[in-house]
């Protein structure tokens, strides 16, 4: 139910859905709101009232950074008490990651926050951005009839779905279906109705306090294994200044080779109190390292299972665990642990 008195904060970062064509070089370019909004007269036409802020300058996502993402925040705390919900225009490219992360900075969310953007730019004929941006504010100003907001969590909306953001993943360059959440049920999604699937979305404890957590360390890595990777390319990874702690992309249920050399390296990081998170490279499904020597092999070493979790999500946890200044030991409990619905625990 839209309730006309909602207020939804639009917050424009940048992304294709406001950039416009270089006459000189053919490339399309972050371009301001007015742009945007001159290209979105629809906006007006909602029956709830939509309030606009804007990064300056708009930015193309492959741009993201830990400062732009604390910046999102801030601007979140600084209007969470005046409006219903968000929505965040976002570029596509990094908007899985930017997704994961914003779920964990924004601890006991109680309202919808929308990531959204496309993959043409507004002021093309054939834009997705006009339906992902009207459906996303909609969703965010949506209410149950008690009041209460439907989707009081971090989603990514694109393209008829609605996703639980930290489950996302962009799996098209080029299709407007560039989002999928693979072990994850979609929260929702739009035809002629909004349906939702409020049996999975999150519910939150609206006793406890809101709280935005800013802190992030950058002293992460993601080692993505293929057959034939040598020696010195783990070496240069597990062996980075300051590193502590890994997403170790494996392969099936969770299988590394268990060469010695590898094996070696491994434990060397684990013994320097480094923490190595198994993420499966399969797309569907999760790991399971008990099912296979060479899976049992990492178990053993001490690697923590990642379960069905995203490389995105995985990365975002290790670097807010760390920033808010947990120790190895702590980091290693919580990373097999759901604790914003990122994860699901399959033994
Ligand atoms: N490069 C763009 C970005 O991520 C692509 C997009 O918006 O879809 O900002």
């Amino acid at each position: 139910m839209i309730d006309s008195n909602a207020k939804v904060l639009l917050i424009y970062t940048g992304g294709t859905i406001g950039m416009v064509e270089n006459a000189e070089t053919g490339a399309w370019e972050p371009f301001n709101f007015s742009h945007l909004r001159l290209n979105m007269p629809e906006i007006k036409r909602l029956k709830f009232t939509v309030e606009t802020y804007l990064f300056d300058p708009p930015i193309d996502s492959s741009d993201m950074s830990l400062s732009i993402w604390q910046q999102m925040v801030r601007v979140i705390e600084d209007h969470y008490n005046v409006y219903d919900g968000f929505v965040i225009l976002h570029g596509t490219d990094t908007m899985a990651y930017t997704a994961s992360v914003l779920s964990l900075m924004l601890v006991n969310l109680t309202k919808p926050v929308i990531l959204t953007g496309s993959q043409l730019p507004v002021g093309k004929l054939r834009t997705d951005g006009k339906e992902n941006l009207i459906t996303a504010l909609e969703i965010a100003a949506d209410k149950d009839a008690a009041g209460r907001p439907i989707v009081p969590e971090l989603c990514i909306y694109m393209q008829n779905l609605l996703m639980r953001g930290n489950r996302t993943i962009k799996i098209n360059a080029n299709n407007f279906s560039a989002f999928t959440s693979p072990n994850y049920p979609y929260l929702g999604e739009a035809g002629l109705n909004i349906q939702y699937n409020n049996q999975f979305i999150l519910k939150p404890d609206y006793g406890k306090p809101v709280y935005f957590n800013y802190a992030m360390d950058p002293h992460v890595v993601i080692l993505k294994l293929f057959p034939g990777i040598s020696e010195a390319a783990v070496r240069a990874h597990l062996e980075i200044p300051g590193l502590k702690g890994v997403v170790l992309e494996t392969y099936g249920t969770g299988n590394s080779p268990i060469y010695p050399w590898f094996t070696e390296l491994l434990h060397n990081a684990i013994e320097r109190e480094i923490v190595i998170v198994n993420v499966t490279q399969c797309l569907y499904g999760g790991v399971e390292m008990h099912r296979y020597e060479n899976g049992q092999r990492l178990e053993k070493l001490g690697v923590v299972s990642g379960y069905d979790v995203t490389t995105e999500a995985a990365l975002a946890k290790l670097m807010i665990l760390f920033g808010e200044g947990k120790t190895p030991a702590e980091v290693n409990r919580l990373m097999p642990v759901s604790l914003r619905g990122e994860l699901t625990v399959r033994e």
